[in-house]
Parts: C-alpha cells; sequence; structure tokens
C-alpha cells in the first residue's frame, strides 16, 4: 500500500471530512493513476484513504475516513447502497433522479442518473476510472437494472488526463427515452442529450414554476436557456397561453417542442426561438414586448472563482434585461450553476441588475438544486445551483 504524506499543518482539511487533497499540501509519496492510497499527516498518523490522481491538482480524493475500511468492491456496493437508500426516502415525483452525486454521496467523481429503467454515468476523476467495471456491476446488481450508458464525455476529464468516453456500458438499446416528472412526460436522449440527459436538478423549481403562472395568473411566458423546454411545459401546466422558448441548440428545441405535444398541450401556444439570449433579450425590449413571467437558466458563467467578475456581468446583463421586460407584478425565476458565484454573490448580481433597470423586486423564495443532488455539511463546493423566484413589485 502506498502512503501519501502531507505537509505539516496540511491535515487540517481531511480531519475535517473535506475529501480533497491538493498537489500543494503533498509533501512526499505518489502511486499510479486512481491506485489506493494511504493518506497520512506530517506525524505519520492516518487520515484517510483515498484514490491518487497523478495528473490532477486535486491529487487525492478520499473514499473514507475510516482507518479500518478497505477499498474493495464491498466498499463499493455499500456506498452505492447508501446514495440509492436515500433516494428511496426522498419521495421524488419522478422515475428520473440522480442516484449518485459525486463527494456528497462519498463517491468522489462519480455522477449517475436515472431515466425509467436505463442508468447514465460519468466517471470524472482517476479513481472512478479505476473502478469502473466494479462501479457498473454493482449499480446494475443493485438497481435491478440492466442497462448503463456511460457520458464520460466531459471536458473535466482532461483535468484528470483522461480521454472522454460515451456508448452503453451494460446492456444496449435506443438512446431515446422518456421520464415523468411531476406528471409531465419528457423526453430525453442519454447519447446526445447535454449531462447525462437531462438537467434533473431543477426538477422541483420547474414543479414550483407551474404553481406560480397559475397563483399569479401568468399568460405570457418567457423562457430563457430552456434546453428541451421542462420550464416551457410546466408554465403550460400552469395555464400560460402563449410560452416564448429561447435556446442556442436546435436539437434541444426540437425535443422541446416534441415535450410540449406529447403532454398534449397546443403547440401554436409556444414560439420557438434559435438564438442567444442576450441578443434575443435586447431585441425583445426594442420591440416593446413584454411578458408575465421570465426565466433564466444559464450554463455555467463561471466554471470556477477566477471566472467570477466576467460572469457576474454576463448574469447582471440578462437579469437587467429581463427584468426590464417583466410586466408589473411579473414572476422571475433567476438561476446561476456557477460553482465560482456563491448564493451571496449571486444576489448582489441580482440586486445591482434591479437597480439597473431601475425595478424593485421582492424575493418570494430563494431555489436550489432538487433533494437528490444533495450538499454535504462538509462540502460546500458541492452547492452550485442557487435561485431566486422574484416578484416585481415596481
Ligand atoms: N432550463 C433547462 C436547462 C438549461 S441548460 C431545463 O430546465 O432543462 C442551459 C441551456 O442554455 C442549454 O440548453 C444550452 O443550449 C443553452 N445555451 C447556452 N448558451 C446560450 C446562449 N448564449 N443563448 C441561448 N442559449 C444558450
Amino acid at each position: 500500500m502506498k502512503t501519501i504524506t502531507l505537509r505539516d499543518g496540511k491535515e487540517r482539511s481531511l480531519q475535517r471530512r473535506h475529501p480533497w487533497v491538493f498537489q500543494g499540501s503533498i509533501a512526499r509519496g505518489g502511486g499510479d493513476a486512481g491506485e489506493t492510497v494511504r493518506v497520512e499527516a506530517h506525524d505519520g498518523s492516518f487520515l484517510a484513504w483515498g484514490a491518487f490522481s497523478p495528473a490532477s491538482q486535486i491529487r487525492v480524493r478520499a473514499w473514507s475516513f475510516d482507518e479500518a475500511e478497505r477499498i474493495d468492491e464491498a466498499f463499493f456496493d455499500r456506498r452505492l447502497r447508501r446514495a440509492i437508500a436515500l433516494r428511496a426516502r426522498l419521495a421524488i415525483a419522478s422515475d428520473g433522479m440522480r442516484l449518485v452525486h459525486g463527494e456528497a454521496d462519498g463517491l468522489p467523481g462519480l455522477i449517475v442518473d436515472r431515466y425509467g429503467d436505463v442508468l447514465s454515468a460519468q466517471f470524472l476523476a482517476a479513481g472512478t476510472e479505476r473502478w469502473r467495471a466494479v462501479i457498473a456491476d454493482r449499480l446494475c446488481a443493485i438497481t435491478g437494472l440492466a442497462r448503463l450508458y456511460e457520458r464520460s464525455d466531459v471536458g473535466v476529464r482532461g483535468l484528470e488526463g483522461l480521454e472522454p468516453r460515451a456508448g452503453w456500458l451494460r446492456g444496449d438499446g435506443a438512446t431515446e427515452l422518456s421520464i415523468t416528472e411531476h406528471g409531465r412526460v419528457l423526453g430525453l436522449d442519454v447519447a446526445k442529450g447535454h449531462k447525462t440527459g437531462y438537467y434533473l436538478d431543477q426538477r422541483d423549481n420547474r414543479q414550483r414554476f407551474a404553481q406560480w403562472v397559475r397563483q399569479f395568473g401568468c399568460r405570457r411566458v418567457l423562457n430563457c436557456y430552456s434546453y428541451t423546454g421542462g420550464f416551457s411545459v410546466a408554465a403550460l401546466a400552469g395555464g400560460a397561453t402563449d410560452v416564448t422558448s429561447v435556446d442556442s441548440s436546435g436539437p434541444a428545441l426540437e425535443q422541446a417542442r416534441r415535450n410540449v405535444e406529447r403532454n398534449g398541450f397546443d403547440p401554436a401556444a409556444c414560439t420557438w426561438v434559435d438564438a442567444d439570449v442576450n441578443q434575443h433579450l435586447r431585441a425583445s425590449l426594442e420591440s416593446g414586448a413584454g411578458f408575465d413571467a421570465i426565466v433564466l437558466d444559464p450554463p455555467k458563467f463561471a466554471p470556477s472563482a477566477a471566472h467570477a467578475d466576467r460572469a457576474s456581468r454576463a448574469y447582471k446583463d440578462i437579469n437587467r434585461l429581463a427584468l426590464k421586460l417583466l410586466a408589473p407584478g411579473g414572476l422571475l425565476l433567476t438561476f446561476s450553476c456557477s460553482g465560482g458565484i456563491d448564493a451571496g454573490l449571486f444576489h448582489k448580481i441580482v440586486a445591482g441588475a434591479g437597480l439597473d433597470a431601475g425595478v424593485d423586486a421582492a424575493i418570494l423564495q430563494r431555489l436550489e438544486s432538487a433533494c437528490d443532488h444533495p450538499t454535504t455539511i462538509e462540502f460546500p463546493e458541492g452547492e452550485y445551483l442557487k435561485g431566486l423566484a422574484l416578484l416585481k413589485t415596481a
């Protein structure tokens, strides 16, 4: 067993059960990609078992803080069962759900989503890459499902020295699937969709939106960064009569169109716009358009804190335009999924946008990801999605 010894004073983070060891904290020791290593403090005392990643700034990701625990097939079986058992207790209103959410489930570098009877997984770090076959087998055994699609075709794998990879890992068949979320049918494609196929983290915010659209009698709705129309279908379910969806992905808009039909809503109530949101917001303002409700759910503008300044300006800009476009009394749902921007900063950005727009707004609710994307108390970095539901008051 290889040992990693930390520099004096660098043991605190692992002692607080934060699962990452950065390159700069290591005094000596190493291992192969994904190899299990014993991490010790400067004085030789045990801190954690972890997976070594020679190419990454995050040089070790901790598997366990228990010296007696062995990192073997039984370990992955226990961790996967624990994660899946948690979801079973959460009363998730969908057959599409996140089963494993990386660090928050004690499995750093692993994402597993379930879409009906298909699993879709991402192996994002050297450790999960090394244990990939074991994890795939345990997942199928525990869930009783035979099909597992791999979507490890993401840039972050490059930071771990890993190549992108995608395809059936267990079983095969059609990659076009559908789930039923809060009673609404949503088609998705595990091979071609974003992430593992769909944005499950917004499930409950889409449902809240449907309820608010009904409660406030919103008729004209603008869904920006609509992807496959989850918020658009929710708006129609809430009684909206005129729903405009904007996204720069043609295939996503095609899927969105089908999603409206799948749920029996009137296609004539929908406008699909393949465009850049910022430009579309400006054009809408110039044309004098107005909306009773707007959703802003942009992609990650700030992957890390280093991008926070530029991203802040981009967030402020779209929020300012949206607040102007909103009719008096109108509802704005605005989100950021940037890890580099925390909820406090996001609040400040949106407040700045309101000032610039000359708009007053009341916070109806603070929003976050659905509970199958948990954040643990030891790992605040896991908290990425934050949002505000605002009512324009003047
Ligand atoms: N709200 C969606 C998820 C949005 S994900 C849901 O509930 O499922 C972000 C979306 O923004 C993606 O579909 C992506 O295609 C789109 N996008 C990224 N940059 C864009 C831009 N500049 N203008 C318009 N759409 C953009």
